[in-house]
């Protein structure tokens, strides 16, 4: 793509690490920080599996049983998502790509509408923290804010501070199905860090840190980087 069709001051970003990484918590950072939208995959197939479409069906069946949804289906919403008005000038996608598949189909994504990925940040955290962290995390039903019991918890129990919504736990943060998840992800999504060490755009951050800490890491490499 030639230079004078890239978008200054522009952040595409791709947010990745295994599930219970700390991708959705840094993602809602770095929205506030830099107002840019988060796009997160597992967030939209959630949706669609609550409003009951036929999506929200074939989604429902792979994430119950921790699998990857097929990556036709995956890439045909992420590609009408970042058509979107407000993709325009960056964003952080958060859980996509997974496969090497998806990965070659959001360049030719992002080739076609001019844009150029800014970085790729891996959060890396050893496998054996992961169980425990998916395990224990609670999620708001109103805003989305995620918490941990144990690592992140909210003030009043059960409660978000944020907005005073109600926790749910995800259908598929159990012990059984994570272990799936991590194994996918073993098989499926770290050939990915090849991948984008290849195209010279790869940042690892220690995700074994606080999270404002990881906040900190996150934001160093971001202003270092050049757009
Ligand atoms: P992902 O989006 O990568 O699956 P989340 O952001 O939902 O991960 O985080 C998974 C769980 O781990 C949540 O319960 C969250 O509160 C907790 N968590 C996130 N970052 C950290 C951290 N740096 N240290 C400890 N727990 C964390
Ligand atoms: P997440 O919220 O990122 O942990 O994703 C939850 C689940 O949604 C995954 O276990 C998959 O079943 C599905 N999913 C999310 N993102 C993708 C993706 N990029 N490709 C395929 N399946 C996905």
């Amino acid at each position: 793509m030639p230079n004078q069709f890239l978008i200054p001051n522009s952040k595409f970003l791709i947010l990745m690490g295994p599930p219970g990484a700390g991708k959705g918590t840094q993602a809602a950072k770095l929205v506030k920080k830099f107002s840019i939208p988060q796009i997160s995959t597992g967030d939209m197939f959630r949706a669609a599996v609550k409003s009951g479409t036929e999506l929200g069906k074939q989604a429902k069946a792979c994430m119950d049983a921790g699998k990857l949804v097929p990556d036709e289906v995956t890439i045909g919403i992420v590609r009408e998502r970042l058509a979107e008005d407000d993709c325009k000038n960056g964003f952080i996608l958060d859980g996509f790509p997974r496969t090497v598949e998806q990965a070659d189909a959001l360049n030719k994504i992002l080739d076609e509408q001019g844009k150029k990925l800014t970085c790729v940040l891996n959060i890396h955290v050893p496998s054996e923290e992961l169980i425990a962290r998916a395990v224990g995390r609670r999620i708001c039903k109103k805003c989305g804010a995620t918490y941990h019991v144990k690592f992140h918890p909210t003030k009043v129990a059960g409660v978000c501070d944020e907005c005073g919504g109600e926790l749910y736990q995800r259908a598929d943060d159990n012990e059984t199905t994570m272990k799936n998840r991590l194994d996918v992800y073993e098989a499926s999504t770290r050939p990915l860090i090849d991948y984008y060490k290849h195209a010279g755009i790869y940042s690892e951050i220690d995700g074994r840190q606080a999270i404002a800490k990881v906040t900190e890491a996150l934001e160093n490499v971001l202003t270092s980087v050049k757009e």
